[in-house]
């Protein structure tokens, strides 16, 4: 295979060397110019070497992950201080160099393992490094003691709709490097992950596939995952506490909410994230919403979510809920006031989430009388299916500004398939996929 290296291609394109372009023009321009020669490299037969900050750019990371297998060469800040030691690398930072590679080691490091599909150690030898990297593509993958695909045994008994078992082990067959993704709940063969994601393994080049797995319980789940070495997992009910014992890693989102929507796999550890509180903060971002006033209808896993989202936008935070015991709870441990669906009215919000399941039956609504609707509010529900709920339909008519819950799986999505491939995708792609 032809051999690129994207520093000499920078180079000989510029007719410079890099800590002149550095010192001549600054890092953006470098940066520029590293995204113009990653931008013409060939989709397939070559392997590219880069610098380590080329994957931080996302162009770059949807650049090189088409069509391609990106390989982390994953090395300790102290080896990596040594190598370049005696180097004429330019300083990205005001650091010394031993704290400047330490502090961009761990800064990249989540970028780096989300952008590699191989996480290799690069402390050792060259040579063992290209064998482990071969091995993992071509030859020892993802086999057990009988040489099967733990695939195949650990997916054989979940229930998936018709003719998706065969699409999945078709897929493993055709590529057993690829990378399974899964939704994990139960039931979950309802949910809209798998044309999403699929669609967008198509459209970026990445060799994966997207199936159901609906197990037991969380300790199963978490089992088949680490079994079958899968690349990441979007958590549903009523999983999304239960499986926190069983991974490695919780974020700090996940730590603060108590709960995760995402389980990725992390160079080799099972890393819980949570997505969802992004899901109602992004649409009122993009929507331009800035609450004084915020009623949250519920005080299950959305609602704590939401309280979540809406912490850092200094509005006044009530959480209202049939049992309200369940409110005086949430409301304690977050911060915020609390009391029964009742008091809506008398709080004349500016905002109102509601995360309750009450919308799903189509001809329910959680605002009872529908004249506390007012032009001026904003109503965000969180239900999404159907996704022109009746409290939808009635804040509109009443000249509310309306968000419905397809945009809380939208913008939870985009950053969950960040978290698992490290490429951002824009809301207004999801929602023309799934629209
Ligand atoms: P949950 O933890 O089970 O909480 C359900 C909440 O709804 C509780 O506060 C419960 O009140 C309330 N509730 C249920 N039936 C009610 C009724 N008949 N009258 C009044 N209140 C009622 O569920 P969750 O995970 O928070 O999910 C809540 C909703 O958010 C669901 O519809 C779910 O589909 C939606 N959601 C949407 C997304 C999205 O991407 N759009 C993501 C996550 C969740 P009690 O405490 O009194 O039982």
């Amino acid at each position: 295979m032809n051999f690129f290296e994207t520093d000499s291609l920078i180079e000989t394109a510029c007719g410079m060397d890099i800590p002149d372009i550095f010192s001549k023009y600054g890092e953006p321009h470098f940066r520029e110019l590293e995204r113009e020669v990653i931008r013409g490299l060939p989709e397939s037969d070559c392997v590219v070497s880069t610098g380590g900050g080329a994957v931080l750019d996302d162009e770059n990371a949807k650049n090189l992950r088409r069509n391609s297998y990106v390989v982390f060469l994953d090395i300790d800040s102290e080896t990596s201080y040594e190598r370049i030691t005696g180097s004429a690398r330019p300083a990205l930072t005001n650091y010394t160099p031993e704290d400047e590679v330490r502090l961009l080691i761990r800064e990249r490091f989540p970028q780096y393992a989300r952008t590699a599909d191989i996480c290799v150690d690069a402390a050792g030898f060259p040579d063992d490094i290209c064998d482990e990297i071969t091995d993992r593509l071509f030859h020892n993958v993802k086999t057990n003691e009988s040489g099967l695909n733990p695939v195949f045994e650990v997916f054989s008994d979940v229930i998936m709709p018709e003719g998706k078992k065969e699409e999945l082990f078709s897929f493993v067959k055709k590529n057993p490097a690829g990378h399974i993704c899964a939704i994990a709940g139960n039931p979950c063969t309802h949910s809209r992950s798998p044309h999403l994601y699929n669609t967008l393994f198509e459209r970026y080049g990445i060799c994966a596939h997207y199936t159901y797995l609906g197990k037991n319980s969380a300790e199963e789940t978490a089992g088949a995952f680490r079994k079958a070495n899968l690349r990441g997992i979007s958590v549903t009910i009523p999983y999304k506490e239960d499986i926190l014992p069983f991974t490695d890693r919780k974020g700090r989102h996940v730590k603060a909410l108590g709960a995760a929507n995402t389980v990725v796999n992390c160079c080799g550890y099972l890393l819980a994230c949570n997505t969802d509180w992004v899901g109602v903060l992004r649409p009122l971002e993009e929507a331009g919403v800035n609450p004084k006033r915020a009623v949250i209808l519920g005080a299950g896993g959305a609602a704590r979510g939401a309280v979540y989202a809406l912490k850092n936008t200094g509005a006044e935070i009530y959480i209202l809920n049939r049992t309200e015991e369940r409110a005086k709870n949430l409301a304690l441990e977050t911060n915020c006031k609390y009391g029964s669906p009742g008091m809506l009215e008398s709080i004349n919000p500016d905002l109102i989430i509601n995360a309750t399941s009450v919308g799903m039956k189509g001809t329910d609504t959680p605002v009872a009388d529908k004249n506390i609707l007012k032009p001026g509010m904003t109503v965000f529900d969180l239900v999404y299916t159907p996704p022109d709920t009746r409290l939808l339909k009635e804040a509109k008519e009443a000249g509310c500004l309306c968000i419905s819950g397809e945009e809380m799986f939208i913008h939870q999505a985009a950053e969950q398939f960040f978290r698992m491939f490290g490429i951002r995708i824009l809301a207004s792609e999801i929602r023309e996929i799934i629209k």
